[in-house]
Parts: structure tokens; sequence; C-alpha cells
């Protein structure tokens, strides 16, 4: 008996030589497929999809929204015409500016292409003329400092103040935390530039995690990064990629590490693994979907954390990712914060760029230390009896602990040559400056094909 079904057409690419192709995708049961199929390389077929919530029910509609500046033309079709160019839908909510190739670290995964050696890095003026173009775009926006390992610059604070005088409220640090935790001085020097927050890949509580995924034994480095943070008033996101037969186990146990560093951790931000960068062998049939994490959330936290707990996004495409916001409770209970009824909201068709706007207010918020006169300033990062959770004595109290004891749990399903699709594609609102100053989303800056070839890395600054 026939079990699968086409459920709707798209776009991708061929994973060999990256020509845009046909795509189907086909559900069989709870589980969604991506089927395409290249006149050259021969048929391709991944899982994108799997259990509940069903992939039906977690769609949402927007009305798509043109980028405020086109900086190219509609000419050889999407994905190559990145610019942003006019068949773009969303509008730029957060922008990466990859600011050195450097890194003090070779993990055996890794998003970014760093090598041992590399060209100089970008320097002041270069870095400044791509925060004018964003101000030109219709920023200012978020900005996410990544690279390489952006710590190794030892001009990040001047990077960082440069953004905030020219109007950017917002700049994240996307680093291990190496530097991070032997060097307070400099985290001392980042917050007094007016770092935000800190995005800080955790891939797990355990040296062997760290020792698998990264290739050195981290846990003492990451709580060294942390105590800093707090010390100095840093708000910190944990990033964990997920890797099948790794770190999923782990799940409930960095969402409870992040619980107990609460207020200075922010929310919990999961990757599952993709596979581009410095991985660009076949993906294995084990890929961990959407749907599968919100469950393990689930399964791994005794029911505290459910699934209904948990949305689609408004900014992006609803496939892309989802978040979940909580509240600590002071007998140490999570709470959510919307209530499952909101969820139901979400049905209801809104302006993309609405949605960009709102994720920019709410990471911004969220992801930020937050401003209390109890959390810790000693830099301990250890809460008192006073400060575990909501107080509930008065409803000021009530209203000053809910602005700082939440806790935003999220993830992202990043795109590769296996898994595009380029209706996602075009609802993208996280976009790289190229070094040739255009703005990519990121999923096509990072685009590989098996042999490692890429679409956008390779273009060369201009002299
Ligand atoms: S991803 Fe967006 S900007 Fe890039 S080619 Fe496609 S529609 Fe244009
Ligand atoms: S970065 Fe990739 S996964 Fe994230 S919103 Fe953009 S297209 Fe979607």
């Amino acid at each position: 008996m026939q079990t699968e079904v086409l459920l709707g057409v798209t776009e991708s690419v061929c994973p060999e030589c990256l020509k845009r192709i046909p795509a189907q995708k086909i559900i069989d049961d709870d589980r969604v497929y991506l089927v395409k199929e290249c006149p050259e390389h021969g048929i391709f077929r991944v899982l994108i999809w799997r259990g509940k919530p069903a992939y039906a029910s977690w769609g949402n509609q927007k009305i798509p929204s043109t980028p405020t500046i086109c900086a190219t033309e509609v000419e050889h079709g999407c994905p190559f015409d990145c610019g942003l160019c006019p068949d773009h839908r969303q509008q730029t909510c957060c922008v990466v500016l990859e600011v050195t190739e450097r890194c003090n670290l070779y993990c055996p995964i890794c998003f970014a292409d760093v090598k041992q050696s590399v060209k100089a890095d970008p320097d002041l003026a270069v870095i400044e003329s791509w925060y004018r173009m964003l101000l030109a775009s219709g920023g200012p926006y978020n900005i996410q400092l990544s690279g390489g390992e952006p710590t190794v610059r030892e001009d990040l604070p001047e990077i960082i103040r440069l953004g905030h005088k020219l109007g950017f409220e917002f700049i994240q640090l996307n680093t291990n935390g190496l530097r991070l935790a032997r060097d307070p001085y400099y985290v001392e020097q980042l917050k007094e530039a007016g770092l935000n927050c800190v995005f800080l890949q955790f891939d797990g509580v355990s040296d062997e995690i760290h020792q698998t995924l990264r290739g050195a034994a981290l846990m003492e480095a990451k709580v060294a990064a942390l105590d800093h943070c707090a010390k100095y008033g840093i708000g910190v996101v944990l990033v964990p990629t997920l890797v099948p037969d790794v770190n999923i186990s782990n799940i409930g146990a960095i969402i409870r590490f992040a619980i107990e560093r609460m207020p200075h951790i922010r929310g919990v931000h999961f990757q599952p693994i993709s596979y581009f960068g410095r991985y660009p062998d076949e993906p294995p049939a084990t890929r961990m979907t959407i749907p599968e994490i919100i469950q393990e959330i689930e399964n791994q936290t005794a029911g505290q954390l459910k699934m209904e707990h948990f949305r689609p996004p408004g900014g992006e495409n609803a496939y892309c990712s989802f978040h979940g916001n909580f509240i600590l409770m002071s007998d140490g209970e999570l709470k959510p914060w919307a209530s499952p009824q909101a969820t139901k909201c979400c049905a209801k068709p809104g302006v993309a760029a609405e949605g960009a706007k709102n994720a920019r207010r709410f990471v911004a918020k969220q992801w930020s230390a937050p401003t209390c006169g109890n959390c810790g300033d000693d830099g301990s990062t250890e809460r008192t009896d006073r400060n575990n959770g909501i107080n509930t004595d008065s409803l000021d109290a009530f209203l000053e602990q809910v602005n700082t004891y939440t806790l935003a749990i999220s993830g992202m399903a990043f795109q590769d040559a296996w898994t595009l699709e380029l209706d996602r594609l075009r609802d993208c609102l996280i976009h790289v400056v190229s070094p040739d100053g255009k703005l990519i989303p990121f999923c096509a800056y990072n685009l590989t094909a098996r042999d490692g070839r890429s679409i956008y890395r390779k273009q060369a600054a201009p002299e």
C-alpha cells in the first residue's frame, strides 16, 4: 500500500554541482522528505521533518516584504543573485560581520571556512564601510560579530564601540569562549565598549562532548568564560551544536545548566549540525530535525517543558526555527511565558517585515544582561535565596523579576546543499556581509557543494 503523499513542490540545488533543480516535499506517515533529481548527478532524498508537531500544523503564512534596498538584480535566479535581490521576501533582522578568518581552536566541525594561514583581517575602515552600508540599507540592525574567532582581534572593543557610535544598539559576539576564559581584562574591555551579548559555543556539560566535537576538553574554560561574563554583566546565550550519537542525550543537562546560571544566561539556542563548511561529506541518515529537538527537550526535562510551549518563528520561515520563553519560579520550576493559546495566533498571516522587527527587538531585550539590582554583580553566578527565581510578594517585584528571570529556549535548523529549500531561503532574515559589501542570507553564504565549493565565500574583496 502506498503511504507516500506529495505535500508540495519547491526548488533546491544539486549537492554535487549546486545547479538549481526542482524538488518535491513528500510526506510518509510523520516524516517529510525533500526529494530532488539532478539530470547529471541523480536523485537525492533527505529527511527534513520527523514526528510531532506535525509538519502541516507548524507552518504559518506571512505577507512577504521586499528588502529596503536591493543591491543586486534578478539575473541568474535564486540562490545566485544575493545582494539582496528583489526576489527576496524578508527584510534584514540580524547581520553577521565576519571580522576575522583566524581562530584559536580548530574544531572538527565548523561553519566558517577557517584555515591555518589566512588573509589579513578587515581593518576598522572596512568594518566602518560595512556598518555604513547597513545604515544605508535600512539599518541599524542587530549585529553578530563572528569569524573565525573574533576574540583573536585585539581591536574588537574598538569594533564594538564604533558600531554603537554609528547607531547599532545590539551587538553580539559569537565565540568559543577561550579568550574570555583566560583574559578577564579583555572581557572588561568588551563590556566597557558596550558588548550586549555573548553567543557561547557550548555543546554539552562534559569534557567528552567537547573533546569529540571540538578536539579539546573545554568544560573548565566554558565555566570560566561564563563567570567572567557574569562578573562584568554581559548576557550569555549557550549555543549547542547537536550531533547525533554525541550530545543529543545532553539536551536536558544543558538546559538545567542554563537554569542554574540564570539570570546571566539568557537563553539556549540549539543548532542541529548542518553539513557545510568543513563537513562536505554526504550527511548521515540520522539528521536531527526541529520536531525531534522539541521532543527531546520535553523528554529530557521530565515534561516540565512541553511541546506545546514551543512555537514557529514570526520573522523567518516557520520551518527554519522554533522558540519558547520561560520564567523561573521561586520553586525552581520553569513556566512557559506565552500560553499555549498564544500559539494559535501564529496562524494569522503577518507582514514579514513586522516579524523581522519584532524578532530584532525581542532578541535585543532578552539576550542582553538583565538590568536588575540583585543578580550577582559581585561576579557570582550562584543565586541567593533572595534572588532565586520569581518573587511574587508584590506586583512590582513580580514585574521586575519577570524582566530578569526569563530564559529563551530556541533552535535553528540551518539549510545545507541537501536540505535547501529556496522558498525558505527567500524568507531569511539573517544576512552575512560579504567581503565586497553585499548582504547574503546566512544559508546561501555558507552553502557548499559536497566537494566544498561555495557560491559566495570565495568572492574576493575589491582592491
Ligand atoms: S536568497 Fe534572496 S537575495 Fe539571494 S538570490 Fe535568493 S531571493 Fe535573491
Ligand atoms: S539562516 Fe538559514 S535557517 Fe536561519 S532563517 Fe536564514 S535560511 Fe532559515
